[in-house]
């Protein structure tokens, strides 16, 4: 399918690895202009030459913690107008709810909810005067069936939720969608760890904590950046005019649900 976003000018934050590269990926692919974030600059400088070999497409690359408001600014201005917004960070620590301290709920918001609403309240502009724009927000299948001990994701992302399921409904007659894609457990750094610590908790191997967790799932895997990506690239596309305010949940069948 020819997605119809060729030559349209994407940002994708977090995205030197996991499921940020798999949209970047997928996005290339698909013909798009690329402007790529994360913290680290060597990482982040080989998964653009990756893509440009792989796509051949043009990919600006800005080293900056995209949390932080210097680093949004840093971004913002290497991005000029979007037509594509890909929202992502790295998650918070998880914990119990007698850990958290005002300080903590502080970082979590700044990271997973005011710094996608900042880049949306940047770009919505300019998407609504061209009449087109494409917003897709990484979150988490724990909006949807929440994992206690990551509270502060929990908090964090609800708050993302409420904003996206109200502004969306604001901008959706411009031609300027936003949606949010909440990711169950895929196969990046974050699943390789979560193996080893559970191997570490249980006196198992790791390709046996790996095994437990795969066959727990109906799919019996996990997922993969490259599916997520083609779901994101989708939701970006001229297909996905009709989509707003969704929350698109990837998890392989893992929430059970009928709805
Ligand atoms: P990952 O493989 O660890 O990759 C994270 C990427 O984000 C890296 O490129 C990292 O590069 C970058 N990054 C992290 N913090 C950043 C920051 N403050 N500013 C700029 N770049 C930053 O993570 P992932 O598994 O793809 O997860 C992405 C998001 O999805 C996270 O919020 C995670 O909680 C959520 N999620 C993931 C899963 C899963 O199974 N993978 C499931 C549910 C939710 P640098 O470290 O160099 O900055």
């Amino acid at each position: 399918m020819d997605l119809g976003i060729a030559g349209k000018r994407a940002l994708v934050c977090a995205s030197s690895k996991g499921l940020g590269k798999g949209c970047a990926m997928a996005l290339a692919e698909a013909g798009v202009t690329l402007v790529l974030n994360a913290r680290g600059a060597d990482a982040l400088e080989a998964t653009a030459e990756e893509i440009r070999a792989a796509h051949g497409v043009e990919v600006t690359t800005v080293a900056a913690d995209i949390t932080t408001e210097e680093g949004r600014a840093k971004v913002l201005d290497a991005s000029g107008q979007l037509d594509i917004l890909v929202n992502n960070a790295g998650g918070p620590p998880p914990g119990f709810w007698t850990d958290w301290e005002h300080d903590d709920f502080i970082k979590a918001l700044e990271a997973n909810m005011l710094t996608p609403i900042a880049l949306m309240k940047a770009q919505l502009p300019g998407m609504i005067d061209k009449g087109w724009g494409r917003v897709v927000n990484i979150t988490s299948a724990s909006v949807r069936s929440p994992i206690a001990q990551l509270g502060l994701s929990n908090s964090a992302r609800a708050g993302l939720t409420g904003y996206v399921a109200g502004t969306s409904r604001q901008v959706a007659k411009f031609g300027v969608t936003i949606n949010n894609l909440l990711p169950g457990l895929h196969d990046t750094d974050r699943a390789v760890s979560l193996a080893e610590a559970a191997a570490k908790r249980e006196g198992i191997t790791v390709e046996e904590a790996a095994k437990a967790r795969d066959s727990a799932n109906p799919t019996g895997r996990i997922g993969t950046a490259a599916e997520f990506g083609a779901t994101c690239a989708f939701m970006c596309s001229v297909h996905a005019g009709f989509m707003v305010g969704q929350n698109v949940l990837l998890d392989g069948g893992a929430f059970n649900s009928t709805t």
